[in-house]
C-alpha cells in the first residue's frame, strides 16, 4: 500500500491538526490581542451606564450610598463638585490610578470645560494616565438639584485590562492548547484508523481475485461507502468465480467434444489399415464413420473460430440480394448428403429474393438445420417452410419433432456454450455456441426470430428476412 501524505490516515490527522491550531489562533487573536480593545468598549458602556445610574439617583435621600454602591459595582472612582468647583462627594475606588483624585486633576478640570461653562451637558474622553502611563476614562455630566443648583457628576475608569485578568487568560490558554492538541491527535487516529482499516482489509483480501482467490468475504466496517465498495467487490467475486466455474466446464466440454471424433477416427483408421484390408464394404462403412467424425470436428472448429471472431471484431455486413430458396434447397442438399437417412423436406416458393447479409444467413441456416437434425425425433424427419408474412418479410420455419425444449429453458438456449442437459434422440456433440452464433447474426442485421416449442412434441425454429419487392 502506498503510505505518506496521501494516506487517510495522515490527511485525518492533518486535517484535524489544522483545524485545532485555527480554533487556537481565534481564541488567541480574541483573548488576548484584542482583550484591550474589547475591555476598552466594554468599560465605555459601564462608564455611561454607571453615570445614567448616579444621575437618576441624584436627587434620592440616599444618594450618597447609592453612590458608593455604583461606583464599588463599576470599579470606578467618582466626584460630584459644585458649581464652585468644590467636591461635595468623592470616592476613589482606582486608589492611586484614579486621576481625578490626583495631582493631575487640574487637567482634567480643562476638559470639563465645556459642561462648566453650559456649552455640553455631557462629555466622555479618554486620558493617559502620564504616572502609571495607562488609559484612563473620564465622564462628565452636568445635573440640578431640587433648588436648582448646579453639579458636575465626574466618574474615572481604568482603560487597561487587569494585568492579573491577562494572566489568568494566558495560562488556562496555555491548557486548552496542549488538551486540544492531544485530544484532536487521538480523535483523528482513532477515526483515520476506523476508516482505514477496512480499506487495508478489502484491498488484502481484493490481490487474491488476480490469483483466483474468489472465496473472500469483503466487510466494510459499518462505513456506508466502504460497506458499499465491499458489497461490490463481493458481487464482483462471486461472478468471477461463476465465469471461472463455467470456463472450466467449457474447456471440459470442449475438450471432450474435441477428444470423442480424434479418438473414433484414429480407431476406424487403424481398423482399415490392421484388419479391414481389402474388405471394401466393410473398409467404406469405416471411412463414413471417420467422415462423419471429422465433419462434427469441422462444425466445432468452425463454430469456435467464428465465436471468437465475434468477440474480437464485430463483422461489417454487406447486405445484398440473394435467392433464398436456392440457398435452403443447396444447404439441405449438404445435409442429406451426409444424414442419408434423414428426411428433410421443404416448402418453398420458387426463386425468393431477399435482401440481407448472405453470409450471416448461410451460417443461420446451417446451424438451425444442424440442430433440427441433431435433436429430431424417431422419425428422423425436418421439416423446412418458406413462405411470405407480410409485404416486408418472408419467413423461414424449420420443425422438427424432437423432445423439444421446456419453457424454464427456452430464455437460455439463446446463452453462449448453454447446452441442455436432457438426453436426446441422438448422441449429440454439440458446443453449445450454434444459437447463440444465430442470435447475434439476426440480432446484427435486426432481423426478427424466436423459437416455439413443446415438450414432447418438437421445435421450431424461426427467423425473418426482408423480401426484395421492399428494397426496390
Ligand atoms: P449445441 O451445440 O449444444 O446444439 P446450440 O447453441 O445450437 O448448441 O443449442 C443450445 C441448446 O439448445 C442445445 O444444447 C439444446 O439443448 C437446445 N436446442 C437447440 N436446438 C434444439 C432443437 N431443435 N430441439 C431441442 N433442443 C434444441
Amino acid at each position: 500500500m502506498l503510505k505518506g501524505n496521501r494516506s487517510i490516515e495522515r490527511r485525518i490527522v492533518n486535517s484535524l491538526l489544522g483545524y485545532t491550531l485555527f480554533i487556537i489562533a481565534l481564541l488567541w487573536m480574541f483573548q488576548i490581542i484584542l482583550l484591550k480593545s474589547y475591555y476598552q468598549i466594554m468599560q465605555k458602556a459601564s462608564i455611561m451606564q454607571a453615570g445614567n445610574q448616579i444621575l437618576n439617583s441624584f436627587t434620592d435621600s440616599d444618594f450618597e450610598t447609592q453612590l458608593e454602591h455604583i461606583c464599588f459595582s463599576h470599579g470606578m472612582s467618582c466626584v460630584v463638585v459644585d458649581s464652585k468647583g468644590e467636591d461635595c462627594y468623592s470616592i476613589d475606588m482606582l486608589g492611586r490610578g484614579s486621576l481625578i483624585h490626583s495631582p493631575a486633576k487640574a487637567t482634567v478640570g480643562k476638559m470639563i470645560e465645556p459642561i462648566v461653562n453650559g456649552d455640553k451637558e455631557e462629555i466622555v474622553v479618554q486620558v493617559k494616565n502620564k504616572r502609571f502611563r495607562n488609559d484612563e476614562l473620564i465622564y462628565a455630566h452636568s445635573i440640578s438639584d431640587i433648588n436648582g443648583d448646579k453639579f458636575i457628576v465626574i466618574l474615572n475608569a481604568s482603560l487597561d485590562p487587569v494585568e492579573s485578568t491577562t494572566g489568568i487568560l494566558k495560562s488556562q490558554l496555555r491548557i486548552i492548547v496542549a488538551l486540544l492538541i492531544v485530544v484532536a491527535y487521538i480523535m483523528s487516529k482513532f477515526v483515520a484508523k476506523r476508516l482505514s482499516q477496512p480499506i487495508k482489509n478489502i484491498t488484502q483480501k481484493a490481490k487474491g481475485l488476480a490469483t483466483g482467490e474468489y472465496t473472500a468475504d469483503y466487510e466494510g466496517g459499518g462505513v456506508t461507502e466502504i460497506d458499499e465498495l465491499a458489497q461490490a467487490l463481493n458481487f464482483s467475486a462471486e461472478g468471477l468465480s461463476k465465469v471461472e466455474d463455467l470456463r472450466r466446464e467449457i474447456v471440459a466440454n470442449i475438450s471432450h467434444d474435441l477428444k470423442t471424433p480424434l479418438t473414433m477416427i484414429k480407431a476406424y483408421a487403424e481398423m482399415i489399415r490392421d484388419l479391414t484390408g481389402d474388405n471394401k464394404k466393410n473398409r467404406d462403412l469405416q471411412l463414413d464413420v471417420i467422415i462423419t467424425e471429422a465433419d462434427r470436428l469441422t462444425g466445432l472448429v468452425t463454430d469456435l473460430i467464428q465465436i471468437s471472431r465475434d468477440e474480437n471484431e464485430t463483422r461489417r455486413l454487406s447486405p445484398e440480394v440473394f435467392n433464398l430458396s436456392k440457398m435452403i434447397s443447396d444447404i439441405t442438399i449438404r445435409f442429406e448428403q451426409t444424414n442419408p437417412d434423414y428426411t428433410i423436406e421443404i416448402c418453398a416458393e420458387p426463386d425468393k429474393l431477399v435482401f440481407a447479409d448472405k453470409e450471416s444467413i448461410g451460417q443461420v441456416l446451417y446451424n438451425l438445420i444442424s440442430n433440427a437434425i441433431n435433436y429430431t425425433g424417431v422419425d428422423k424427419t425436418v421439416k423446412i417452410a418458406l413462405k411470405e408474412v407480410s409485404q416486408k418479410w418472408v419467413r423461414v420455419e424449420i420443425k422438427d419433432s424432437g423432445l423439444g425444449i421446456s419453457k424454464e429453458e427456452l430464455p437460455l438456449i439463446w446463452e453462449r456454450y448453454y447446452r441442455s442437459r436432457n438426453t436426446h434422440q441422438r448422441a449429440v456433440a454439440g458446443s453449445g455456441l450454434g444459437l447463440s452464433i444465430v442470435k447475434k447474426a439476426l440480432s446484427q442485421q435486426n432481423l426478427p426470430f424466436g423459437v416455439k416449442s413443446e415438450v414432447q412434441k418438437g421445435s421450431c425454429f424461426w427467423f425473418e428476412v426482408t423480401t426484395m419487392d421492399q428494397k426496390q
